[in-house]
């Protein structure tokens, strides 16, 4: 790991101020799980780095608002999967966060840094031997006919067809979260689905946020839908392993079954957190079985892909999807 300048300030003011002053190329610090990885392994070489996890502004969870569950930045990802509310009215949250990682890293990491992690794709993370424009803009792409299975089937392009590895994120997406950012220039909120960005021609360029700003709180307006929720990851191992494909789905169902609110995002298969308003439009008022939930999947993966060994992924997609409405279905007639 190369040398940098380490600063841990005591107030969210102080830390914009540390950013400011030591400049582009600065990072953030929360729980590290990703950042220290990849400064070991030299992909990340900041010459500074400002320690947020002391912050008396980012903690905290509420989940028992009238009108938005929040949660702070700082925020254990354990924690927040512990929180008993969280469990019972918001389960596809909940699940998101306790089928991440392993539990070690569910007590170091935070809900605001989990947003921003990076791909895990091996060719990104290999180093100079492979060419990765996410890496070094330019260079190519190593996964664009090499070992491409855990590769994007949704979003990519001809530069980066990296994925988006995080789980939180997709559940949060499907129930329209917002952040509140601080930055320099003053505080601002941003929808969750205008943080991530598909690589286009700058597969480098992973989100909306400038360099000097900071993730505060996560919001998540209230939804009768909640209770119906899940997500459902399928992986290679039940433990302590990304997902091939996974699924976020809330439903609310009326009379003999029909959906009258539907959300669903996929994850694990896209560039970005993806949302999937093609399957929401499939269910719309149709009756919840097998078959409709078969076809919202078909619906979710209707743009897919794929490369050259990851297309057994797009089936496995539709099925996961079929299962998270088949489970969420169940929970919604509780
Ligand atoms: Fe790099 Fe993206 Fe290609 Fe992976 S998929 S090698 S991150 S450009």
């Amino acid at each position: 790991m190369r040398p940098y300048t380490y600063t841990a300030p005591a107030t969210l003011e102080e830390a914009v101020r540390a950013l400011s002053e030591a400049g582009p190329g600065t990072k953030v610090l929360a729980g590290g799980t990703t950042l220290f990885d990849l400064m070991k392994l030299d992909i990340e070489t900041p010459p500074a780095v400002v320690d947020i996890r002391a912050l008396p502004e980012l903690a905290g969870i509420d989940t028992a608002g009238p009108r938005e569950l929040t949660f702070g930045a700082g925020a254990l990802m354990a924690d927040v999967a512990a929180d008993p509310l969280l469990r019972r009215d918001y389960p596809a949250l909940a699940e998101s966060l306790a089928k991440a990682a392993s539990q070690q890293l569910r007590n170091m990491a935070t809900v605001g840094g989990n947003l921003l992690q990076r791909t895990r794709c091996t060719y990104f993370r290999g180093g100079p031997p492979f060419p990765c424009n996410k890496r070094l803009p330019g260079s190519g792409c190593a996964a664009i006919g090499g070992l491409d299975r855990g590769h994007a089937l949704l979003g990519g392009g001809d530069a980066c067809v990296a994925t988006y590895p995080g789980d939180w994120a997709v559940a949060l997406i499907a129930f329209d979260a917002v952040l509140d950012v601080t930055g320099p220039r003053g505080t601002r909120t941003l929808p969750l689905a205008g943080l991530h960005v598909e690589p286009g021609e700058r597969p480098d360029r992973e989100h909306t946020l400038a360099w000097d700003e900071i993730v505060t709180r996560i919001r998540v307006p209230v939804t009768a839908a909640g209770r119906g929720s899940t997500y459902h990851k399928v992986r290679d191992r039940e433990s302590y392993a990304f997902a091939l494909a996974s699924a976020a789905v809330a439903v609310t169902l009326g009379e003999g079954g029909a959906v009258e609110e539907c959300r669903v995002a996929v994850g694990g298969v896209a560039t970005r957190p993806w949302r999937c308003p093609s399957a929401e439009e499939e269910l719309a008022g149709a009756v919840l079985d097998r078959r409709s939930a078969r076809r919202a999947g078909a619906a979710a993966f209707a743009g897919a892909r794929a490369g050259t060994h990851n297309a057994f992924r797009i089936e496995l997609g539709i099925r996961t999807v079929a299962e998270a409405l088949r489970i969420a279905g169940e929970r919604a007639l509780r």
